[in-house]
């Protein structure tokens, strides 16, 4: 099945000069969407994944069926602020100025193997700043894994080391 043309490019969202890929057409098709989860699963079929950690918004869309495939567990990354009990944050840079994304202190333990699930995977300084936050807890990131990745922004450059897989490369 062809993933990419349930991808929808929409010029000039949110701002000029972006073209924002979207996914809800990929989301609304029974098939890709079951084709999405289940190729996303497959490389991490036996890994011993403890716990999938996702950032919002779309993180969300993803990380919980592939929980739910690979049998492990959810974990939500939130902007600062929205999550209710004791939290550690990390900064990261945005294309003008800086955002903290947040996890309760004990989503993972010492020692849990993590797979970090989003949507696209563009800068790559999103999923550089869940992985401080699962080092800084002492667990063990061992992967990303991304619908899409838009290699032409050179995302691993932030990413060395780290196993990464995506669906769909632009
Ligand atoms: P980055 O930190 O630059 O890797 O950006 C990653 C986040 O921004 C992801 O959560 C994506 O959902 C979103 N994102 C960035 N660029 C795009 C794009 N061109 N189309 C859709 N989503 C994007």
């Amino acid at each position: 099945m062809n993933l990419k043309k349930l991808i929808r490019d929409v010029p000039d969202f949110p701002k000029q000069g972006i073209i924002f890929k979207d996914i809800t057409p990929l989301l609304g098709n029974a098939k890709g969407f079951k084709a999405a989860i289940n190729n996303m699963a497959k490389k991490y079929k036996g890994k011993q994944i403890n716990k999938i950690v996702a950032m919002e918004s779309r993180g969300f869309i993803f990380g919980p069926a592939l929980a739910l495939k690979l049998g492990c567990g959810f974990v939500p990354i939130r902007k600062k602020g929205k999550l209710p009990y004791k939290t550690i944050k990390e900064e990261y840079q945005l294309e003008y100025g800086t955002d903290i994304l947040e996890i309760h202190e004990d989503a993972v333990k010492p020692g849990e193997n993590i797979l970090i699930v989003d949507d696209v995977l563009a800068t790559g300084g999103t999923a550089k700043a869940v992985c401080s936050l699962i080092t800084k807890l002492d667990a063990k990131v061992v992967g990303l894994c991304f619908l899409i990745e838009l290699s032409f922004l050179n995302p691993y450059e932030k990413l060395k080391g780290y196993e990464i897989t995506s669906l769909i490369k632009y």
